[in-house]
């Protein structure tokens, strides 16, 4: 079957090239044929609703769906303006088919995450990005859960959480800062001014006067008497302004009990649920674009289910992370409390873009090839664990700098037979020797966290 692309618009357009097809509305688009590629030519408040009927019917959730014009705000579920030859379209469908096809060991994906994973697997540099919708009671919403959510109800903030949890989505730019009902999670509220005697709504500004004698301030009225001024408190008579009395800046006072005050309470209405309470007991959430992290991208090549590279490493003898950092933690400890106590190495390993060793015949030998020699070359003292899929610890008691140095340099010469000629993977080798290398007050987990910085 040829390449086939689809141009919707509402009006038939004279300049559409012959070879593309044309419908009026998704719908008719939908009904009739499966094209490779779909352009919009629809107004920008239609495109929106568009994109989502398409990204939720299964034969469009990835396909290249471009818009005819540039549009002033980008739309997140579309791939942009068309570009301006056919080669470039045929170029990236072929690109993303391919990437399509390498997605979870070729499984198409089902569920939520696998969808969103797919897409972000597709379309590299693309993230999960909020926009804003006044009409709904959160504002914002991430439209790329919505359209593969398919309609059920997802708590997008919550999945967001857990899938950044998992270490599969990483928060980027921060777009805003909300709050929320505590009692319904809805951001339509409204903040009102009450008096903090009676939290009645009904105050008013009012002039009043402040008697330095005393203290009192009160309604000017009530300082007339006969007359004259004087304080209704002390009844000291006031007579120049400045010296016996002053007009405090902002006073006011509630009409239900009468009260005066300078400062009002502020109360918040939910404005959905009606719920009434300070604006300390908001939730406040922060609301930032996602973008899949290295081990998502691992997963989406290896599969869901099944994490490839664990096969290679658990011939490591791997131990508990756990377990890795107790043992480090008492080095740690003997190396402090007993001078001349043997010294102890930690040798951390990362490898950045281990999926791209993976998915070559040449790569996996290699890595294969890495692990063998990485457990030739430690003793059956020395303890390995792992933080990340790419991320390798080796404990190595009784080593000393030079003694982990060389050991060092022969691992990083094995690395770079895994790197291969294209610098796809690129790995990076960190040592630490106690008690030489060791800061004041450093854990196991701080320590591990510094050489991971320096890897990282
Ligand atoms: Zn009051
Ligand atoms: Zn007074
Ligand atoms: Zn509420």
């Amino acid at each position: 079957m040829s390449f086939q692309i689809a141009l919707i618009s509402e009006q038939p357009l004279d300049s559409c090239p012959s070879e593309w097809r044309q419908f009026n509305s998704i719908a008719e688009l939908l009904n009739d044929t499966s094209a490779n590629v779909v352009i919009l030519s629809l107004a920008e408040n239609v495109c929106e609703q568009a994109l989502i009927m398409l990204r939720q019917d299964h034969r469009y959730q990835f396909t290249l769906i471009y818009t005819l014009k540039s549009q002033a705000k980008p739309l997140t579920l579309s791939d942009g303006a068309l570009p301006t030859d056919i080669a470039t379209i045929q170029k990236d469908h072929a690109t993303l088919m391919q990437r399509l096809a390498g997605f979870n060991r070729g499984r198409h994906p089902e569920q939520l995450e696998e969808c969103v994973m797919a897409w972000l697997w597709t379309r590299p540099g693309a993230s999960i990005s909020a926009q804003r919708d006044t009409k709904s009671a959160q504002i914002y919403f991430y439209p790329l859960i919505h359209a593969f959510a398919n309609n059920e109800p997802v708590n997008q903030l919550l999945w967001l959480r857990l899938l950044t949890e998992q270490g599969l989505l990483v928060s980027t730019d921060l777009v805003d800062r909300i709050r929320l009902c505590a009692s319904c999670n809805s951001s339509r509220l409204n903040y009102v001014d009450v008096c903090p005697q009676c939290k009645d709504l009904d105050i008013a500004k009012e002039p009043a006067l402040h008697c330095f004698t005393c203290g009192h301030v009160a309604p000017q009225e009530s300082f007339l008497k006969d007359g004259l001024m004087m304080c209704p408190n002390c009844l000291t008579r006031l007579r120049h302004i400045g010296s016996d009395y002053d007009r405090p800046l902002e006073n006011q006072s509630c009409r239900a009990c009468r009260t005066s005050f300078i400062d009002a309470d502020v109360h918040v209405r939910c404005l959905d649920c009606d719920h009434a309470q300070s604006p300390d007991e908001l939730r406040v959430r922060e609301i930032r674009h996602y973008t899949m992290t290295e081990k998502a991208r691992l997963r989406c090549r290896q599969g869901f289910t099944e994490d490839i590279s664990r096969e290679y490493f658990n011939r490591l003898n791997l131990i508990g992370l756990n377990d890795f950092t107790y043992l480090l933690d008492w080095q740690l400890q003997q190396a402090r409390r007993y001078p001349g106590f043997p010294e102890c190495s930690l040798i951390a390993l990362q490898f950045n873009g281990l999926e791209n060793a993976l998915t070559t015949p040449e790569g996996q030998a290699a890595l294969d090839n890495l692990v063998e020699r990485i457990k030739e070359t430690i003793r059956d003292t020395d303890r390995c664990s792992r933080t990340r899929e790419d991320q390798l610890w080796l404990l190595l008691p009784h080593t000393d700098y030079q003694g982990a140095k060389i050991l060092g340099q022969r691992l990083a010469e094995l690395l770079l037979l895994l790197e291969g000629d294209d610098n796809s993977v690129n790995s990076k080798v960190a040592v630490f020797t106690l008690p030489g290398d060791l800061l004041a007050e450093e854990n196991a987990a701080l320590l591990m966290g510094r050489l991971a910085s320096e890897v990282g």
